[in-house]
């Protein structure tokens, strides 16, 4: 798949006229491509990073899968291997590397977006002095981008190693003494597991719920099927049940999935309130109890964010404006990988996947134009 080049315009910009443009060559920006492709459309995927797959490939070293082989493949090339075993993010990022070059995606890497606009009729993508026109653009920026801290971190006092769990990679990077790993959810429990093998930890907070089985190979023949089906079938937006809790669940963080509280308090972790601020210094519980540590990992989770979309036309909260991904308030503009667009599954790869699937689907039966002779005589109009 080619994506046509246009006339140049001023200086040192180049323009390219596409049919879609992706942002993100994440999970979800690759499953898009797989069915546009098939759609024969002119697409190209931006992406910031320098190599496909580097969204799992930078977190953290000991990660693995929550979701089982058999559902982290994208359509078209299962993932290679044992079903019922989680990958590494490693062979995640390299199963992704993989699945770009084998379906020839056009995916154009250290490209991060830098302004997107639209004129009434067509978008304008920038990158840098690149720049491109289309007709759709698809964000697939992720859900786990921005990470999120409180403002009081800014107040620790200096020598604090201080760390986002996006940023985190094994114990090395912290100083000596003690650890304070703020927030259970999945990463906060799995990363002061790892800590308490080191150092000596603190994790502040509360789960929202525990899944009530004990994650592995058992649980992935048998329970996480029905998870599954539960997060993709039941809990979406076209269901009652779904339209009822989904709100709730987005407010809150996933229940533990493989560390749960009693592992935790096998491992020594002590377990504390919330951070409700710094005082001297020094972090604060919710309880009054001041907690001197050497180092804080804040695992506060991530904002979804696009300091970079540029179109004044859109209503404040056109983000909760959209239907499947379809963004009501702007025709052509698509999300795709955030947190609940259609189910509680559509943040995880069986959910991107076939919101993926979804979205091929309506960009077809939008008729835009199909070949990049139509996009171009389209453009020209
Ligand atoms: P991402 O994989 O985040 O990809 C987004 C891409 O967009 C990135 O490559 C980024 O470089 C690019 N990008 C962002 N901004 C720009 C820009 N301005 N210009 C150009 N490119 C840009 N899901 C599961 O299904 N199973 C699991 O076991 C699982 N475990 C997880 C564990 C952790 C710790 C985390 C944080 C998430 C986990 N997830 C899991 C969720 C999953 O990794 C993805 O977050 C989700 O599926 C969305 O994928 P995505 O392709 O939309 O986003």
């Amino acid at each position: 798949m080619t994506t046509t080049p246009a006339t140049d315009t001023t200086g040192a910009v180049s323009t390219t006229a596409v049919d879609t443009v992706i942002i993100g060559a994440g999970q979800s920006g690759l499953a898009l491509g797989y069915y546009l492709a098939q759609q024969h459309r002119s697409f190209t995927i931006l992406d910031a990073g320098a190599r496909v797959g580097d969204a799992w490939r930078t977190r953290w070293d000991s990660l693995r899968l929550f979701t089982p082989a058999k559902y982290d493949g994208l359509p078209g090339l299962p993932f290679p291997g044992d079903r019922l075993a989680f990958p590494t993010k490693d062979e995640q990022a390299d199963y992704l590397e993989d699945y770009a070059s084998r379906f020839r995606l056009p995916v154009r890497p250290n490209t991060a977006v830098t302004r997107l606009s639209h004129d009434g009729q067509r978008f304008h993508v920038m990158a840098g002095a690149q720049h491109w026109t289309a007709v759709n653009v698809v964000l697939a920026t992720g859900a786990c981008h921005l990470p999120k801290t409180p403002r009081f971190a800014a107040q620790l006092r200096a020598g604090v190693v201080q760390l986002h769990s996006k940023d985190y990679k094994n114990p090395a990077q912290l100083a000596a003494g003690p650890v304070l790993v703020v927030g259970v959810g999945n990463s906060g429990a799995e990363i002061a597991l790892e800590t308490s093998r080191t150092h000596e930890t603190w994790l502040a907070g509360k789960p929202s719920a525990e899944i009530p089985f004990r994650h592995g190979r058992t649980a992935a023949r048998f329970f996480l099927p029905v998870v599954r089906f539960a997060g993709m079938h039941v809990l979406n937006t076209n269901t009652p049940v779904g339209r009822k809790a989904l709100p709730k669940m987005a407010a809150k963080a996933a229940p533990l999935i493989r560390t749960k509280l009693a592992d935790l308090a096998a491992a020594g972790v002590h377990l504390v309130p919330r951070v409700a601020g710094v005082q001297d210094g020094e972090i604060m519980l919710d309880d009054g109890t001041r907690l001197p540590v050497a180092n804080v990992i804040w695992c506060t989770g991530f904002t979804e964010a696009y300091p970079w979309l540029d179109v004044p036309a859109l209503p404040a909260d056109w983000r909760h404006q959209q239907h499947r991904g379809i963004v009501d308030a702007l025709p052509g503009l698509y999300l795709l990988g955030k947190d609940v667009i259609f189910a509680a599954a559509s943040e995880t790869l069986p959910g991107v996947c076939r919101d993926a699937r979804y979205l091929a689907k309506q960009l077809a039966a939008a008729r835009a134009p199909r070949n990049d002779a139509e996009v171009q005589a389209g453009l020209a109009a």
